[in-house]
């Protein structure tokens, strides 16, 4: 297994350098890995109400530790990723951006709906005044446009909306079903990220029928922990392992310079 989603103390909301976390991976056996810390939402002029992103001025130092980490790891390769939130308005700003910086994987993620962090636990008790249907509406369709955008390698943690166990009434297949659809015709990979199960609807994301819409399309898969401690690092990997072969995947999609290969596993 690869973990592609390793967070680092400079997100403020995360602790643990990324030798840390290296540390872990090699000890648990992991032949690669991938940071993916959150890209400074003030170069997309975005100011949060918390901060939960690394400060403009620390993505150079970011981008540099890891590039060293790669030189001195012998036995774990590293990767250096970046989670970047998908804010719809900000596409000119972000394709300036991603010429100015050398990334081996981009993971689009969506943490903000109209200034609401829904996946903040600080702010959950907003589902409750929702429209279940209507809020799945927009966040699945702001899922579409990323993947249209073009800017993300990967999709993180598709269907995290049902993070607090929040969930229509009605069915939500065919989110699921388009979702997959989509994933295929703009040929982006997607992750499954184990840290839905610490979460309180104790669950990865995304959903298994859509890892089955998506293999039935021939979308590509990573796999990640969204670690933010070293000692999360492959949480749940052997029931990760264990379902994306049961449901078919044979292969973990791998970036370098934003370039895929598959390897089997
Ligand atoms: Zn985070
Ligand atoms: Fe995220
Ligand atoms: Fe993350
Ligand atoms: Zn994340």
């Amino acid at each position: 297994m690869i973990d592609y989603h390793l967070h680092t103390s400079r997100c403020c909301h995360a602790e643990g350098s990324p030798a840390e976390y290296l540390a872990v991976a090699e000890e648990i056996g992991l032949p690669e890995i991938g940071f993916a810390d959150h890209f400074p939402l003030g170069l997309l002029d975005y100011t949060p109400r918390v901060q939960v992103t690394m400060l403009p001025a620390e993505l150079d130092d970011y981008l540099e530790e890891i590039e060293n980490l790669k030189a001195a790891s012998p036995l774990v390769r590293v990767k250096t990723g970046i989670e970047i939130d998908y804010l719809p308005g900000t596409e000119k700003k972000l394709e300036q951006l991603l010429t100015k910086y050398s990334f081996d994987y981009v993971i689009g993620s969506i943490h903000f709906l109209d200034g609401w962090d829904f996946t903040h636990p600080f702010y959950a008790e907003s589902y409750k005044e929702r429209d279940l249907e209507a809020l799945y509406e927009t966040y699945f369709e702001l899922v579409w446009n990323a993947c249209r955008s073009g800017y993300f390698d990967i999709i993180g943690h598709i269907d995290v909306i049902k993070k607090f166990g929040y969930r229509p009434q009605g069915a939500i297949d065919h989110y699921l079903q388009e979702t997959a659809r989509v994933l295929a015709e703009t040929d982006t990979s997607f992750e499954l990220n184990t840290a839905g199960r610490d979460a309180p609807v104790s669950e990865f994301y995304p959903d298994r029928r859509l890892l089955e819409a998506a293999l039935a399309q021939g979308v590509t898969i990573t796999v990640g922990s969204d670690a933010h401690g070293p000692g999360q690092v492959g949480r749940y990997f052997d029931k990760a392992e264990k379902l994306l072969r049961e449901v078919g995947f044979r292969a973990l999609a791998t970036f370098t310079k934003r370039s895929r290969s598959l390897i089997p596993f």
